[in-house]
Order: structure tokens, then C-alpha cells, then sequence
């Protein structure tokens, strides 16, 4: 089960394999890539020379008066900043480019692989975690690549060109200006480890956050059913209260960090100004370089404390893009090495000792075994944990028997390709699932190689094309979501109609044990007869008249099957099956 406190493992910072496989997402916009490289390079170099250009500008030309070479000077700067200007201009807007590019490359391909999960996988995975990798977890991701990547770069390369210029004009003020470096580097590193622990509680919050609200807004009708939404909001004042306590604290780090770093600086500039005035006076150091190492100190700390705060986003978004690889090195796709995919199946359905279980020796199904003809109907009936869902679940090809075969047409199932397998066994749960999208498309599910014409069809043969037709945009009318603006009798019929567009030759029916009044009890009853006829049918079968109906019937109990044969031979046994019967109202 998944234990949100659980520490995740988290990838190292620079992990080779990490980074190349985070390359690969940019690899095909590598030329953008390259010039943001290229940009970084020229604003690093940029940047530190323009003190260094003022120090000329002072030494050689206001100190000798010579006005025309200073013109000259200030007109050369000035066409550097706007090179600068637009280099940095280019910077923010490819790099923001680059990363919403990659992103939505990334968004597809993990709901890609994700659509292809198995049973197993959702069984076991929160919903909110899923979310979170393919909404927050790419977010991050996509700020490495609009911020940060460049960002860390520019900001080292402008180090690097700071130091190299300062040394160059006079070594000595340029050891006392970097004195206070050490302890820079020390307090910065302090507060990276610091906040990196804060930001990890902060994403660890989010998790929880997203989880609590997905199964909470999914069950909202249980949790106002039971009374339960003072205590919900408890847990998630709860939750809420934690988070903020988590940015409180890498909050109040920052407070701290940023006023110490300006005591530095003053440091700096303070040892800088005593020292290099009495130089000037002493005619050892220019006023033009004290100028420039004053304009130095000041650009100096900003790469730093941008380093420690983009090198803290870099790790988050590392962190994020080592869970988003493994969620997609999780290979826990249904299996389809099947390649036998015919064009229509008659429909027989064959169960050869199947046992199955979800986990481990915990067997659900104990050797089942059956024989249904092409177009010939069963019930199955039996205490709810009886296994009958499983039996669906399997034929679904949603999991795999441990042991014994499941034959389609004589054929072992797992030598079915999976979707042209699917195509031939349609599927009504007796909780129907509705998108938030049209009537239409919820019949359609898309697949636009359906006509209006068999979606009109479809709906008129299980009766709810007039009722449709009542609503207001017809076909087009929005179901809330879940339809849950659609009564319970509504949506049976709308699965209904769906199965009968894709027409199936063989037809899981769960049926609905919700009671429903007697008029739509009779549509769906109508409907049912419609559905059923020439197709091969499994019924979980809840009405008495279903399994009056039914060419055979599989009496489940724990498991094994404990009576097989018709209503009335199952009747004339008086075991299991008969008292089941006589028990008021319902079979199951
Ligand atoms: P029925 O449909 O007859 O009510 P099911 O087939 O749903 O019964 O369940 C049979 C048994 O399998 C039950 O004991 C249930 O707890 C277990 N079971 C059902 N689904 C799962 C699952 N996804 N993972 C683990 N156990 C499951």
C-alpha cells in the first residue's frame, strides 16, 4: 500500500543517467538548446565587463580630460548593454519556450504509458499521486528548463568572468574584495541545505494534499452521507496546517539568508573603501578601479544567492523528473503478445480450471469450469465475495489466471491481441461510468468511425432516444460529471447504448441491484431482451426473471462452483441455488 510518509528515494543532484534521460526531452529542440548556451556565454562575459569599462573610461580618459575618447567609450558600453539587453531578452523567451515545449512533450508521454497500466498498477496506486506526477512534478520540470538550467549557468559564467576581470585590473584589491567569499559560500550552503530539507516536506505536503482532495471529492456523497464533513474538514485543516508550517519554514530562511548576505556586502565594501582610498591617495590603486571593485562587491553576491536558489529549484525539479522516470520505467502494461485478432468471433466461451488470485496464494477463483455456446446465455449468481466480478475481470483480460485457460472460440485468450479482443466482449458495470463530455461522445467515446446514424439507432433500440431527444442540445447535451445530472435507470441505458454501437458478439452485463420504478424497470428490461439476443451473454444476474431466462446458470459460492444447469433443474435439486431463490426479492 502506498505510505505517504514513507521517504521516497530521491535521486543524487547530477546523477548521469538522470540527466541524459532529461536531455532526451530536449533533444529534438537541441538547436534552441544550443543557443541558450550560447546567450548564457555572451551575458557572462557581457555583465563583468562593463565595470571594467568604467575603470577605463575614469583612468584613461576623465583623468587625462579626453572627452572625445570618452564619448567613445560610453558609446561602445552603451551598444554592449543593448546587446546584453537583447541577449538576455532571447534568454527569458527561448529558455521559457524550451521549457513549456519539453513539458507538454512529457505531459503526453506519461499519460501514454499510464493509459497502458494494468489493473494491478491503479489497484495499488493513489489517484492524487498520479496527478501530481503529470501536473505539479512536470510543472517543476518545466521550470528547470524556463529558469533555472540557464539561469545557473549564467550566473557561474558571470562569476568566473567577475573574478577573472577583477584580478586582472589589480590582484591585491581583488584578494581583500573576495575575503568575505568563504563566508558567503559557507552561509549559502548552510541555508541551500536548509531550505532543500523545507522544500522537501513542502512537496511531500503537496502529495498528501492532492491525494486527500482526489478520494474526498470522488466519495463526497459518502462523506455527507455519514455526517462525516466536520471531521473531513478537521483532517484537512490538518493537512493544510502542515503545509503552511512547511513554507513557514523555508520562508523564514529566507528572511534570515538575504539580510545576512547584506551584511557581507557591507563588509566587503566597507574593507574595500579603507583600503583602496588609501591606496588612492597614496597613488598605489586608480579611483577608477576602486570605482570598478566597488561596482564589483555590489554584482557579486547576486550570481550566489541566485546560484544557492536556482541550484535548490534545479534539485527540486531533479527530484521530480527522477519520480516522473520512474513512474515511466514501470512496465506494469497489460500483457499483449497475443497476435490472433479475427474479425468477427462467434463467441463461444470456454473456463478450463482457472484459479486465480489478486495477490499472492489467496485464491479468489478455485479451478472454475464451464462451457458456453456461441449466442447462449449465463447467469452467474452467489453471495456478494462470491468471485463473480472476477470472472469479468478476467474475461476483460484486466488480469491473467494463475492457472488453467480461458478459451474464446476454442482459442486460449492470451492468444488474442488485447484491443481486438476487447472489441468483441462488450462490458456494462452495473455502476456506469460517464465522462463529462456530450451524450453523444459518452456513446461514441470517441471513435468517430461510429455514424449518427448508429449512435440514433443504437439509442432508439434500448428506448432513450426520445428521452434524449428531450434534453436541451439533444445528443449534445453536457452529462454533468460522472452524469450526474442522469438518473440511475438513464445511465444503465446509455451503457446500453453504448455496447450496442460497437455491437459485440459477446456481452458482460452486470446488472444494476439498485431498485428502479416500474417504468424504467420495464425500458431496462426491454432493453436487456434487445441487448441480449444472438450474442453469447454473461450475466452477475440480480432479477429473478434474468436468471428465469438464462440457458444456464453458475451457482458461485467462495469461489468454486457449487450447482450448475437451468432455473428449473437447480430448482428440482433443492440445494444451494433453491434457497437462495427463495429468499425475497433478490437472487443475490
Ligand atoms: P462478487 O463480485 O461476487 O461480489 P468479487 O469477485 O468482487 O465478488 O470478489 C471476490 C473476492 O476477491 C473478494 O473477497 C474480494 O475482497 C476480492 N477482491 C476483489 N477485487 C479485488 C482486488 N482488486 N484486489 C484484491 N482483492 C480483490
Amino acid at each position: 500500500m502506498f505510505n505517504p510518509n514513507k521517504k521516497q528515494k530521491r535521486p543524487k543532484l547530477f546523477k548521469r543517467k538522470l540527466l541524459s534521460r532529461v536531455y532526451s526531452f530536449i533533444k529534438p529542440y537541441q538547436f534552441v538548446f544550443y543557443i541558450l548556451i550560447f546567450l548564457t556565454f555572451v551575458i557572462g562575459i557581457l555583465e563583468p565587463s562593463r565595470p571594467y569599462m568604467i575603470q577605463i573610461a575614469i583612468d584613461r580618459y576623465v583623468a587625462l580630460k579626453d572627452y572625445a575618447g570618452l564619448m567613445k567609450m560610453l558609446f561602445w558600453m552603451l551598444g554592449l548593454l543593448l546587446v546584453q539587453t537583447l541577449a538576455q531578452y532571447l534568454l527569458s523567451y527561448l529558455s521559457d519556450w524550451l521549457g513549456q515545449h519539453v513539458v507538454r512533450d512529457l505531459r503526453i508521454k506519461i499519460y501514454a504509458h499510464i493509459i497502458r497500466l494494468n489493473a494491478t498498477f491503479y489497484n495499488k496506486t493513489p489517484l492524487g499521486r498520479l496527478v501530481t506526477r503529470n501536473i505539479s512534478d512536470t510543472e517543476k520540470l518545466s521550470e528547470v528548463f524556463s529558469q533555472d538550467l540557464a539561469a545557473v549557468l549564467a550566473d557561474f559564467l558571470q562569476l568566473v568572468g567577475m573574478a577573472s576581470f577583477m584580478f586582472y585590473i589589480d590582484w591585491k584589491l581583488a584578494l581583500l574584495s573576495l575575503t568575505t567569499v568563504p563566508l558567503l559560500l559557507a552561509v549559502t550552503y548552510i541555508f541551500k541545505e536548509k531550505t532543500k530539507r523545507a522544500y522537501r516536506e513542502v512537496n511531500d505536503v503537496v502529495v498528501k494534499l492532492n491525494s486527500f482532495i482526489q478520494s474526498r471529492l470522488t466519495g463526497m456523497s459518502v462523506v455527507q452521507v455519514f455526517n462525516g464533513e466536520a471531521a473531513e474538514l478537521d483532517k484537512f485543516k490538518t493537512l493544510n496546517e502542515d503545509y503552511r508550517k512547511a513554507n513557514d519554514k523555508s520562508n523564514r530562511y529566507y528572511s534570515l539568508y538575504f539580510p545576512s548576505l547584506e551584511i557581507m556586502r557591507s563588509i566587503g565594501i566597507s574593507l574595500l573603501i579603507w583600503h583602496g582610498a588609501k591606496g588612492v591617495i597614496q597613488e598605489i590603486t586608480t579611483l577608477g578601479s576602486l570605482t570598478a571593485f566597488l561596482m564589483y562587491i555590489k554584482m557579486f553576491f547576486r550570481p550566489v544567492s541566485h546560484l544557492a536558489e536556482h541550484f535548490n529549484t534545479l534539485q527540486m525539479g531533479l527530484v521530480s523528473s527522477g519520480r516522473i522516470m520512474e513512474l515511466l520505467d514501470n512496465n506494469e502494461f497489460v500483457d499483449n503478445s497475443g497476435r490472433y485478432a479475427p474479425e468477427q468471433v462467434q463467441g463461444s466461451v470456454a473456463f478450463e480450471e482457472v484459479w486465480f488470485a489478486y495477490e499472492g496464494q489467496d485464491y479468489t477463483l478455485k479451478g472454475i469450469s464451464f462451457d458456453l455456446s456461441a449466442r447462449k446465455s449465463l447467469a452467474i449468481v452467489g453471495a456478494t465475495g462470491a468471485g463473480k466480478s472476477t470472472i469479468i475481470n478476467l474475461l476483460e483480460r484486466f488480469y491473467e489466471p494463475q492457472k488453467g485457460v480461458i478459451k474464446i472460440d476454442g482459442i486460449n485468450m492470451l492468444d488474442y491481441e488485447v484491443h481486438s479482443l476487447r472489441r468483441h466482449i462488450g462490458l456494462v458495470l452495473q455502476d456506469v461510468f460517464l465522462f463529462s463530455t456530450t451524450i453523444y461522445e459518452n456513446i461514441t467515446l470517441g471513435d468517430d468511425t461510429i455514424s449518427k446514424d448508429r449512435v440514433i439507432e443504437a439509442a432508439k433500440m434500448v428506448g432513450i432516444h426520445d428521452f434524449i431527444l428531450q434534453l436541451p442540445g439533444g445528443y449534445d447535451y453536457q452529462v454533468g460529471e460522472r452524469g450526474m445530472t442522469l438518473s440511475m435507470g438513464q445511465r444503465q441505458l446509455l451503457a446500453f447504448a453504448r455496447v450496442l454501437v460497437y455491437n459485440p458478439s459477446i456481452l458482460i452485463l452486470d446488472e444494476a441491484t439498485a431498485s428502479l420504478d416500474i417504468e424504467t424497470e420495464k425500458l431496462i428490461q426491454q432493453a436487456t431482451i434487445k441487448l441480449l439476443a444472438s450474442r453469447t451473454a454473461i450475466i452477475i444476474a440480480h432479477r429473478l426473471t434474468t436468471v428465469q431466462h438464462a440457458d444456464h446458470i453458475l451457482v458461485l459460492d467462495h469461489g468454486v462452483i457449487k450447482e450448475q444447469g437451468t432455473h428449473q433443474a437447480l430448482l428440482k435439486k433443492n440445494g444451494y441455488y433453491a434457497t437462495l431463490y427463495k429468499r425475497p426479492y433478490q437472487v443475490a
